[in-house]
């Protein structure tokens, strides 16, 4: 990072948005600590630089960790499926907003009974060789993925998408996912199922809340984004900065041609805090590195 951009970067005259993946990001992938990042977190909070969750993870799920992370902003669930914004975050709704107990929702994805409905009506068609969650019971689930009872519970506790435990063969997977986008879904394969979601990804979703905050304010909005995954590279690439946070478990996801990348030494949290150290705070980052 060049001088002239770190200047720039601290004008005051620019609103920085800061977005960030959890798992292996703002949690460790192993022990699921953020307290490496918290005073990090405490003092962009009193600079007042906005940090939005952005996960695959359900609102509920969210909603507990925003508590345990003392967030108040605005957070993105599902892989861009939906934006929860609180009431009254901003002067008033934002436009196609609608509104759910204490927050404002923005739903780039589709509701999980649209996709219901879509895999209703190709199952009569197509057959359908995997396990659907919605129809199955937490028995059902627990008995044919090895989830525990709890896991099994909140994996189906999902507004905007539906996880496929596939049974059927790759050729059969395929036609399905081409049919679903046919239909107007996408699909995602995660570690263990098959989401299908509306067409959206949590780049499209972070640059409708960006969109979204420009226009409450007079300051350039710019955005920052961290994550560790490939389903974290459509957020890095509309980010002004992007940043890699290592993982303990896998290589980094490769970005090309982001003009402002940084690619964090330390894994998890820790590699975070001191991206964002080196954005923000040059000096201390650069005394850091000196005393390692
Ligand atoms: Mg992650």
């Amino acid at each position: 990072m060049t001088e002239t951009q770190r200047e720039s970067y601290q004008s005051a005259d620019v609103q920085w948005l800061i977005a960030s993946d959890l798992d292996g990001t703002l949690l460790d992938h192993f022990s699921y600590s953020h307290q490496p990042a918290d005073a990090t977190l405490a003092e962009l909070e009193a600079r007042g630089i906005p940090v939005i969750l952005n996960s695959s993870k359900t609102r509920d799920e969210m909603l507990e960790l925003r508590r345990a992370l003392n967030n108040q902003h605005p957070f993105i669930v599902e892989n861009g499926s939906a934006i929860f914004i609180p009431r009254g975050y901003f002067p008033h709704k934002p436009e196609r907003a609608r509104e759910e107990t204490g927050y404002w929702v923005l739903e780039p994805g589709a509701r999980r009974d649209c996709i219901l409905d879509f895999l209703q009506q190709d199952s009569e068609a197509h057959g359908a060789p995997y396990l659907n969650f919605a129809a199955a019971s937490t028995a059902d689930i627990v008995a044919a993925t090895g989830l525990s009872q709890e896991e099994a519970e909140k994996a189906n506790q999902r507004g905007y998408s539906e996880p496929l435990l596939w049974q059927g063969d790759e050729q059969q997977k395929l036609a399905f996912t081409a049919r679903a986008n046919a239909s107007g879904f996408a699909t995602l394969q995660g570690g263990r199922f098959l989401h299908v979601l509306g067409q959206t990804d949590k780049g499209l979703a972070t640059k409708l809340l960006k969109k979204t905050y420009q226009q409450y304010t007079d300051r350039e909005c710019k955005l920052i984004a961290s994550g560790d995954g490939p389903n974290d590279l459509d957020m890095l690439k509309v980010a002004d900065i992007a940043i890699i946070v290592r993982s303990p478990a896998h290589q980094p996801p490769t970005l090309s041609h982001h003009p402002s990348l940084i690619v964090t030494r330390e894994t998890g949290p820790q590699g975070w805090a001191d991206a964002i150290a080196e954005i923000f705070a040059p000096d201390s980052a650069s005394r850091e590195q000196a005393r390692n």
